[in-house]
């Protein structure tokens, strides 16, 4: 019954706000100038349902209680927030990203600063309620889903922009975990739609830890995850804007690793000649490969047992037995 009138509520603001996007002259000047100055054509704004929330105090509050909209559901959506008993609006002078469920129906929304990022947040985001659960979320996936059966392979990136960007260059079958590490949830929601996972973060230190958190949980659950990282500075929507969409269909092809080899590689530049560094880091590629067994796949765990032996410079047998006994 709540969340029935939470889809309700959150449809009739998608449309509000897009149509503000759209048919207001202070939509067009502020809101509509800026997507178009960082790329991002009307079609792929109109495919994502994206709108602009006005930066008057309560427009949106006042069309919503006008149309009988229950006050109550309206706080629990995070739209309109209460102060000194008079409601405003949450979103005032922001961007607004729907966020869709599987079906298309509309959960919440990310709301963006327009421009440089001079007051703080950059985003708010619905808090959570009846149908609004952080964790549980993927960005995209309701424009995604086709995509990712055709291409039996899922895509994630850490922003919104990302997969609009990402769209917009052809790249459909792409989700976004909204900027924190990846959650069991999430996980289990891509493992849904597809095995294989490509992670493609930030290129900065941040990104990098992300992803790399993920990486066991992912194993665990049977996945198989490549990483692409993009360069230092960039993430997947500027670079792609910068470098043009096929030259960037070219640099995820080239740079796609496999996330056990990576992780293998970082681990073995930061422990440089410390012999206790090293000892560490073997223990820790063991215990990954380890998790494998878990998920049925023997040839693969073989095959990893291998290639890690021959980057380490250690022993294949060594390596085997010490995953063994990670094995319980
Ligand atoms: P933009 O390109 O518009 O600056 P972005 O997606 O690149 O956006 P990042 O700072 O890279 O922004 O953050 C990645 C994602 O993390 C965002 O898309 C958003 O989902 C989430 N996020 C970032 N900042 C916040 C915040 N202050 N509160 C809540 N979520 C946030
Ligand atoms: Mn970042
Ligand atoms: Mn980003
Ligand atoms: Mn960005």
């Amino acid at each position: 019954q709540v969340a029935d009138s939470l889809y309700i509520i959150n449809q009739f603001a998608q449309q509000y706000f897009a149509e503000k996007l759209f048919n207001s002259e202070e939509g067009e000047d502020i809101a509509m100038s800026y997507l178009k100055e960082r790329g991002f054509r009307e079609e792929v704004i109109r495919k994502f349902q994206i709108g602009y929330c006005l930066q008057d105090r309560d427009a949106f509050a006042k069309a919503a209680i006008a149309a009988q909209y229950n006050p109550e559901y309206l706080q629990k959506s995070g739209l309109i927030v209460v102060r000194d008993e008079r409601p405003y609006d949450n979103y005032r002078g922001r961007i607004i990203f729907p966020i869709h469920n599987q079906s298309g129906k509309v959960l919440g929304f990310g709301a963006r600063v327009i421009g440089k990022v001079d007051r703080a947040p950059k985003y708010i985001n619905t808090p959570e309620n009846e149908i609004y659960h952080k964790s549980k979320i993927l960005y995209g996936s309701y424009f995604a889903r086709q995509s990712i059966d055709k291409n039996d392979e899922c895509l994630l990136v850490e922003g919104y922009t990302d997969v609009v960007s990402l769209h917009q260059a052809g790249i459909e079958n792409v989700v976004a975990s909204g900027g924190t590490s990846l959650t069991p949830d999430q996980l289990r929601l891509v493992k849904k739609y597809t095995k294989n996972l490509t992670i493609i973060y930030d290129g900065d230190a941040a990104g990098v830890k992300a992803a790399l958190r993920g990486l066991d949980l992912a194993i665990e659950e049977g996945l198989n995850v490549k990483l692409v990282l993009i360069p230092d500075k960039e993430d997947p929507d500027s670079y792609v804007n910068k470098i043009g969409a096929s030259a960037f269909q070219d640099f995820i092809k080239a740079n796609k690793k496999d996330f056990i080899l990576f992780q293998v590689e970082i681990l073995l530049k930061d422990a440089g000649d410390d012999t206790n560094k090293k000892a560490a880091l073997v223990n820790q590629i063991a215990e990954t490969i380890a998790k494998l067994n878990k998920t049925e796949d023997f040839t693969k765990q073989q095959d990893y047992i291998r290639r890690c032996a021959d980057l380490l410079r250690i022993e294949e047998v060594g390596l085997n037995n010490l995953v063994n006994k990670f094995i319980r």
